[in-house]
């Protein structure tokens, strides 16, 4: 018996978490062949809670923007939902009817359920190209939390209570999903659920380690599985793999070492060497099949493969699918060749999202230049999934924030090729969707829109604040698609008049007027901090520290604000050192929302004399709470900040030579 619990008003709006509950059981009984263990599941909708869901066996905590699902929600909150309860369902066996033996293996819990959540959510909507978004959001998160020196292993010693919730993160979650997804790939999804259903039928009703998995995956596969994953499991970090091309000979000179965002290893750090699947595609053979791909492993330092199709092959690409948890450093000439692949539309959206998430996070370290991504804009923006435009998103906006607050000539013009990019694609796309679109379409209209209003195209700005004025006047008659909610109400703040930061703060309190679904009424809440008025930001940070917004929301109005424009973090900060105590009262000391909290504050800096005053301001504090997330987030500063000094000259040569063509500053 499966139920889902919520207060009677609201019964409508569970409807869909219902439905979806009963459909996650039944794939999970049939991937596990395992019934479910108890009498009953409930699914409980809760007002307040510190995670997006609690897995208590046969009584699971949501939050309510988790549950209630309705037609006017937004498509991407939709599949977060199925993804969710997919996660916490996967629980009831993987973590309740076996459960880790201790928290260092934590990984082996949440790793297990967050690749099964995708694994579920890719079964029921084949459509949503899930895994493909995985590798824009949680796979970058984890690769990119794991770049830093302050990381660590995914199976970790504790060194605490308060040590526990920290290691609720994006290595735990992402990397341990990564790893999942990367042996299975390896093994066969066949091969490696036999194995699982083996590991739970041996360990139910008890404990189990990272151990037991391996020994289990290794009699159902005949593998070495625990010799393969040794180094993932134990060590921190993951490799570079830097390919030397000799085109003329068709082969590959391979060689791994440590990746590091703040640049190359010592020789202390880069001593482990990786068990790392090569997948390695060309033009000579059809990337649309997994069964050419070449699946052998670099299992030293230094290794050699042969291109498929030898001498006559145009392009090569590594870890295919982006299966493999690694990054891959092209020559320039096999980056060239690439971006003609590309422009030709030879690869796979997520084989491009691959080399694109890999050259920004190079750039950044300093592996290659900032120009040389620069030049392939033009080919990746050929490239229709929403997921490839999204993480140039990604990257004009970091480049923006960290360039914005150096020079006035460079902010301007950054903001005009994002321009450039976005504003021609939301022209294209349009407002409307269409019956036609799909959801990968829809997703791109969405991320095109928002995009080229922050980089001030004129037209969208003027239509999005007239839209929102006729919502605001006339409830009834929601003259946008509910996709488009959140994007008006922040171009609305951002850009219109002033008194639009009051009427969001309306449309939050008093949702039911505009018939706003919960999570547009959380993107009222966060579009408060989109304005760029410093008077209206404090005025917005009292107000989120009122009772008007629970403390779990907090973080939400905080991450709006420090990335809505290149001044706000300033504003955050300041605001943050005068009521620090306020906030640690009102999350309390050891909470984990407090790390999250002061992770975003500081995260988005990039001097290192931001670094530097805010390690000599926390100095003093009691921070046993943030102990992990405090050292990592002045790491990403520091990279930052001498990405900038590294990449200056190089950046501002590149924009200058395109001067004459930009007619629009
Ligand atoms: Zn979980």
């Amino acid at each position: 018996m499966c139920r889902v619990y919520t207060p009677a008003a609201d019964i409508e709006k569970v409807r869909f978490s219902l439905e979806t509950a009963v459909r996650v059981l039944e794939h999970l009984v049939a991937m596990f062949q395992y019934e479910y263990p108890l009498p009953k599941l409930d699914l409980v909708a809760v007002p307040e809670l510190e995670a997006g869901g609690m897995e208590n066996w046969g009584l699971v905590l949501f939050r309510t923007v988790r549950l209630f699902i309705t037609p006017q929600t937004s498509l991407w909150i939709r599949q977060k939902a199925v993804y969710v309860i997919a996660h916490e369902l996967s629980h009831q066996w993987f973590g309740n009817l076996v459960t880790m033996a201790w928290w260092d293996d934590l990984w082996l819990n949440e790793g297990f359920a967050t690749w099964i959540g995708i694994y579920i959510t890719d079964q029921l909507y084949p459509e949503w190209k899930r895994w493909d978004h995985f590798a824009i959001e949680d796979r970058q998160a984890a690769l990119s939390a794991d770049s830093l020196r302050s990381s660590h292993p995914i199976q970790v010693t504790i060194k605490g209570s308060a040590d526990i919730d920290q290691v609720f993160d994006s290595i735990t979650y992402y990397k341990g999903c990564a790893l999942i997804r990367m042996l299975s790939a390896f093994l066969g999804i066949e091969q490696f659920m036999t194995g699982v259903r083996a590991y739970l039928r041996a360990h139910e009703y008890s404990t189990a380690t990272t151990r037991d998995l391996w020994s289990a995956l290794e009699c159902a596969s005949g593998q070495d599985v625990a010799q393969m994953m040794h180094s993932w499991t134990t060590h921190v970090g993951y490799p570079v793999v830097t390919v030397d091309d000799d085109f003329v000979k068709g082969r590959l000179l391979l060689r791994q070492t440590r990746y590091l965002h703040s640049g190359r290893p010592t020789a202390e750090e880069d001593r482990v060497v990786w068990w790392v699947p090569l997948g390695l595609i060309s033009s000579a053979t059809a990337a649309e099949s997994s069964s050419c791909v070449v699946h052998e492993a670099l299992t030293n330092r230094n290794g050699s493969v042969e291109i498929p199709g030898g001498s006559t092959a145009r392009w090569f690409k590594l870890n295919y699918d982006n299966a493999g948890l690694y990054r891959v450093c092209y020559s320039r000439a096999a980056l060239q060749h690439l971006a003609c692949a590309i422009k030709q539309g030879e690869l796979r959206t997520v084989d491009v999202v691959g080399i694109l998430n890999d050259m920004v996070a190079l750039v950044t370290s300093g592996y290659i230049r900032t120009t040389a991504l620069l030049d392939m804009i033009e080919s990746f923006q050929s490239a229709s999934g929403y997921v490839v435009w999204q993480i140039l998103g990604y990257f004009i906006e970091s480049l923006y924030l960290t360039w914005a607050n150096r020079s006035d000539y460079l902010r301007e013009r950054i903001r005009y090729l994002a321009r450039s990019m976005f504003a021609p694609k939301a022209k294209e796309l349009g407002w409307k969707h269409r019956a036609e679109d799909g959801p990968l379409v829809a997703r791109l209209r969405a991320i095109s829109i928002p995009r080229a209003a922050w980089a001030g195209d004129p037209n969208i700005i003027a239509h999005a604040c007239k839209l929102f004025a006729d919502f605001y006047e006339h409830p009834e008659n929601k003259p946008f698609h509910h996709d488009f909610t959140a994007s008006v109400f922040e171009i609305a703040v951002r850009s219109g008049p002033p008194e639009n930061h009051d009427r969001v703060r309306q449309m939050y309190e008093r949702s039911h007027h505009w018939h706003l679904s919960e999570d547009h009424r959380m993107a009222a809440l966060g579009a408060m901090s989109c304005t760029r008025d410093e008077k209206l930001m404090w005025q917005t940070l009292e107000y989120a520290l009122s009772d008007k917004v629970l403390s779990q929301d907090l973080n939400i109005v905080i991450g709006f604000m420090v990335s809505s424009n290149y001044e706000s973090k300033h504003v955050l900060w300041r605001w943050f050192c005068e009521n620090y105590q306020r906030v640690v009262e009102r999350l309390g000391e050891c909470s984990a929302l407090l790390g999250h909290v002061v992770g975003t504050v500081i995260g988005e800096f990039a001097t290192a004399s931001m670094a530097n005053e805010i390690e000599a301001w926390f100095a003093d504090k009691h921070t046993a709470a943030f102990d992990r997330t405090l050292p990592q987030s002045l790491e990403f500063v520091r990279v930052r900040a001498a990405w900038y000094h590294r990449d200056k000259d190089d950046v501002l040569k590149w924009f200058q030579s395109r001067d004459d063509s930009v007619s629009l500053l």
